[in-house]
C-alpha cells in the first residue's frame, strides 16, 4: 500500500476524534462530531459510527473538540468500526474538500460523503476485506489491454513542440491551451501525461462528458497501453465505480480519466491535472453543492504544487482573463500557449452567413422549405461528392408546441411554466422540465377541434422535412432522444463514421468532439435565439458551441478545401456572426469583456445566487425579502443585493421558484458576507416552512442566471 500523505504522523493522545459525518447542508451541523475512538486514529481514516439511530459512514477529520466548553468523554460515544485497510485520506485531499465546502456553502459532511464512491458508504468491515482483496488480485494481473509494440508517435508541429517546452518549464501558474480544434491539443496532453507517468507520478486528466468522447479513451488507451487506467463518472456501476476510486486513492491507477467528479479522486502521487474543453458548462454541478470542477481543478493544483492545464479552443471569459496579460487589461495569473493552426494541411471551413431577410417568401399556397435553396442545394452538392453534413437545431422533438387555431388552445404543461413538446414518433406530448407525458389528443381539449397542428420545429420534424426534400439523402439524427438506450448513440456514431450517413440533423451533442473525417458542411440553423438571451453567458456559450461545431468540418485534408460552415440568421451583421466568420476568438472575448466591465459581471465582479423554491411565488420571494433585510447590514457597501425575482422558468413540477442575485467586486469579501449571511437565513427559513417555502440554496459562481 502507497504510504498516506497525513500530516499526523504520530499517533493523537487522547482517544477522541472529530468525525465528519454525511449531514444536510442545512441541518445546522457543519463541522465533526466527536466520538471515542478504540485506538488512536490518523485523520483521513474511513470509520463508522452510531448517529441517532443508525451506524453512518464518516472520515476522522481531526483530534476532536479540545476547548474548554468540549463535551466530557462520558456523553460521547465510541467509534463503531475503522475500515482497516484502506489508507487514511491525505490531508491534501482533506484541504481540497474543506475548501470546497467553504467556498460553496456547503456542510463539510455533505460534501466529504458526496465525493466518496457510494458503495464505501455502505459496506461493512467484512465485505470491504471482501472487496479490498479483489481488487489486489486484480492489481496483481496487471493492466488490461496489450503492452504490446510502443506506439510510433507522431513529429509534433511547431506549435506543440512550443506548448510542451513552456510545459517542461518552472512555472507554478496554470496553463491555458488556447488550440483550434484540430490543433492537436490532445497530442500535448498526453506528451505531458507521458513525462508525469514517467516521472512516476499519477495524471488526472478530466472531460466535460466521457460518453460523448470515446474516441479519446481509446487514444489514451492506446498510448498508455500498459499503463492502470481508470474512469471515474456518474455513468458506471457501483461497484466499478468503487473499484476504480480504490485504485486511483492506493495509488495503483497511472491515469484517471474522469467527469467533474474526479476532480475529488484521490490520488496519492497526483503529478499532473489536465482539464480539455475547459468552457463546458458541465464542469458546474447543476444541483445540491454546485462546485466548479473546473475552478477547483485549479486550486488542488496550487494546493499540491502540480501543473495544471486547462485546454479549450474557446476559452471560458474567465480563464481568457486570467490568461491575458495585464497589458492587455488581464489579470496576468495563466500562462497562455496559443496553437491557432490546425495539426497537417487541415483548415477551418469557410463561414457563410445566410442572411434569412434576403431569402424570397413563398409563393402562396405554397409551404416554405426547411432550409433555404441555397442551402439545401450545398448539402445536395455534398451528398453527390460522397461527403457528409452536419445540420444543427438545439431543440429536440418534433414541435415544441402544438396549437388549435379555432380558440388559441396551447400544449402548456399542467405542472411548470412551459410548453410540453409534441414528439412524433410515439404521439405523446412530453414536459422536457417535469417529464410530464401523455398521449397527443385527437381534438382540441378545449373546443374539440380537430385540426390541432405542430408549431415551429425540432430535430425529428427536420429530419422527417429534410428526408423529403432530399429523397435521395440517407438521414440520420442524433439527440438526447435517440440515446435515452443504452449503445445507441455509440451505434448512430459509428454508421456516421462508416458513411452510412448522409446527412446527421442533430443538437449539440454532436457538435462535441467527434472527429468526423468525411463532413464538409456544417449548418447551424437556428443560432439566433442566444443572442438576445436575458441571460449574459448567452452569447458566450453559442459562440463555443458554433467554433466547436465548425470544428466538425474539414478534419481531413482531402475534403477540407472546401468544407463550409453554414450559419441562418435574421441578424446577419451582428457581431457575434462577423467575428465567428474570421475565426476570431480573441476578438469576440475582447469585445465580450468590454461589456462585462461596463455592467459589472464576471470576470470584473463575483456573484452568487439565493435560490428559493415555494408552494407559491409569494412564499419563495417573501423568504428572499426577509433574506435581504436580515442580511442588510453585514453587506455593506461591498455588496450588492438585487430584487428577488421569479426564475426564468417560474414553476417546475408544481414548484415555484425565484431568485436573488448577489454581488461584489471582492470575491473574499462576498465570501465572508455569505458564510455570515447562511446562519441569519437558516433561521429565517425555519420560520418560512410553515408559510410555504420548500428549498433554498446559494449557488456560488453561478452558469445560469
Ligand atoms: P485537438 O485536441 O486540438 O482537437 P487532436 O489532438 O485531436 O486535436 O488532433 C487532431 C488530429 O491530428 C488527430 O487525428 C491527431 O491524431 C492528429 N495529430 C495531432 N498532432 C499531430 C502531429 N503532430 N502530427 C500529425 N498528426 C497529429
Ligand atoms: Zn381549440
Ligand atoms: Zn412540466
Amino acid at each position: 500500500m502507497t504510504p498516506s500523505l497525513s500530516d499526523h504522523p504520530t499517533p493523537v493522545a487522547a482517544c477522541r476524534v472529530g468525525v465528519v459525518v454525511e449531514a444536510p447542508q442545512h441541518s445546522g451541523l457543519l463541522g465533526p462530531l466527536d466520538y471515542l475512538c478504540p485506538e488512536p486514529l490518523e485523520p483521513g481514516t474511513v470509520v463508522r459510527v452510531p448517529l441517532g439511530r443508525r451506524v453512518v459512514t464518516g472520515v476522522v477529520w481531526d483530534e476532536g473538540d479540545t476547548s474548554s466548553d468540549a463535551l466530557d468523554d462520558s456523553q460521547l460515544k465510541p467509534v463503531a468500526e475503522v475500515l482497516h485497510g484502506l489508507p487514511p485520506l491525505s490531508a491534501a485531499w482533506r484541504q481540497l474538500i474543506q475548501f470546497a465546502a467553504g467556498y460553496y456553502q456547503r456542510s463539510l459532511g455533505e460534501m466529504t460523503l458526496m465525493v466518496l464512491p457510494p458503495e464505501l458508504r455502505q459496506l461493512d468491515e467484512t465485505q470491504w476485506g471482501r472487496r479490498l482483496k479483489r481488487l489486489d488480485k486484480a492489481v496483481a494481473k496487471g493492466p488490461e489491454g496489450e503492452s504490446g509494440e510502443a506506439q510510433a508517435l507522431p513529429d509534433l508541429t511547431e506549435q506543440q513542440a512550443q506548448a510542451l517546452e513552456a510545459l517542461a518549464g518552472p512555472s507554478d501558474k496554470p496553463f491555458l491551451l488556447w488550440g483550434s480544434t484540430g490543433s492537436g491539443k490532445t497530442e500535448v496532453y498526453l506528451r505531458q501525461a507521458q513525462r508525469a507517468l514517467d516521472d512516476g507520478q499519477q495524471v488526472l486528466m478530466m472531460v466535460p462528458e466521457i460518453n460523448l468522447t470515446p474516441q479519446l479513451e481509446e487514444r489514451v488507451a492506446a498510448r498508455f497501453a500498459g499503463r492502470h487506467i481508470v474512469s471515474l463518472h456518474s455513468g458506471l456501476t457501483p461497484a466499478q465505480r468503487l473499484r476504480n476510486w480504490l485504485m486511483a486513492h492506493t495509488g495503483h491507477a497511472d491515469l484517471v480519466l474522469g467527469t467533474r467528479l474526479s476532480v475529488f479522486a484521490s490520488m496519492p502521487r497526483l503529478g499532473l491535472i489536465v482539464v480539455d474543453e475547459e468552457h463546458d458548462p458541465s464542469y458546474k454541478q447543476q444541483d445540491g453543492a454546485r462546485y466548479s470542477a473546473r475552478d477547483l481543478a485549479v486550486y488542488r493544483a496550487r494546493l499540491e504544487k502540480v501543473p495544471v492545464v486547462l485546454g479549450s479552443a474557446t476559452p471560458s471569459l474567465e480563464s481568457w482573463h486570467n490568461a491575458l496579460p495585464a497589458s492587455e487589461g488581464g489579470a496576468g495569473r495563466y500562462v497562455r500557449l496559443a496553437m491557432p493552426a490546425r495539426v497537417g494541411d487541415g483548415i477551418m471551413p469557410t463561414v457563410r452567413v445566410l442572411d434569412l431577410t434576403r431569402v424570397p417568401k413563398p409563393l402562396p399556397g405554397r409551404s416554405a422549405p426547411p432550409l433555404a435553396d441555397e442551402l439545401l442545394q450545398a448539402i445536395a452538392q455534398r451528398i453527390e461528392r460522397g461527403e457528409q453534413s452536419l445540420v444543427l437545431l438545439n431543440r429536440r422533438g418534433y414541435a415544441p408546441v402544438l396549437h388549435c387555431s379555432d380558440c388559441g388552445w396551447k400544449s402548456g404543461c399542467p405542472h411548470c411554466s412551459a410548453w410540453r413538446v409534441f414528439h412524433k414518433v410515439d404521439r405523446t406530448l412530453r414536459c422536457h422540465h417535469c417529464g410530464f407525458t401523455e398521449r397527443v389528443p385527437h381534438a382540441c381539449p378545449d373546443c374539440g377541434n380537430q385540426d390541432i397542428a405542430p408549431v415551429g420545429r425540432g430535430t425529428e420534424r427536420l429530419e422527417e422535412q429534410l428526408a423529403e426534400v432530399l429523397p435521395q439523402a440517407r438521414m440520420g439524427r442524433i439527440d438526447a432522444d435517440v440515446t435515452k438506450h443504452k449503445g445507441a448513440l455509440e451505434a448512430q456514431l459509428a454508421s456516421v463514421h462508416a458513411g452510412e450517413v448522409d446527412v446527421l440533423v442533430g443538437t449539440q451533442m454532436v457538435a462535441k468532439g467527434h472527429d468526423f473525417r468525411r463532413i464538409t458542411l456544417v449548418a447551424a440553423v437556428n443560432p439566433d435565439s442566444a443572442l438576445f438571451a436575458s441571460d449574459f453567458r448567452a452569447a458566450e456559450r453559442q459562440f463555443a458551441l458554433l467554433m466547436q461545431a465548425a470544428g466538425r468540418a474539414g478534419r481531413d485534408a482531402q475534403v477540407a478545401g472546401h468544407s463550409e460552415m453554414w450559419i441562418q440568421t435574421w441578424h446577419p451583421t451582428h457581431p457575434l456572426y462577423a467575428a465567428l466568420r474570421r475565426y476570431d476568438y480573441a476578438a469576440f472575448a475582447a469585445q465580450q469583456l468590454r461589456e462585462r466591465e461596463m455592467a459589472s459581471l464576471p470576470p470584473y465582479a463575483s456573484l452568487a445566487m439565493l435560490r428559493a423554491e415555494g408552494k407559491t411565488q409569494e412564499a419563495a420571494q417573501h423568504f428572499l425579502n426577509r433574506a435581504a433585510e436580515l442580511a442588510q447590514d453585514l453587506a455593506g457597501e461591498a455588496i450588492v443585493l438585487y430584487p428577488p425575482v421569479p426564475t426564468p422558468i417560474q414553476r417546475v413540477a408544481n414548484v415555484e421558484r425565484a431568485q436573488m442575485m448577489i454581488e461584489s467586486a471582492n470575491r473574499l469579501a462576498l465570501q465572508r458576507f455569505l458564510q455570515s449571511a447562511q446562519a441569519l437565513w437558516l433561521d429565517e427559513a425555519q420560520k418560512n416552512r410553515r408559510s410555504g417555502l420548500i428549498r433554498w440554496a446559494v449557488d456560488v459562481d453561478p452558469l445560469a442566471i
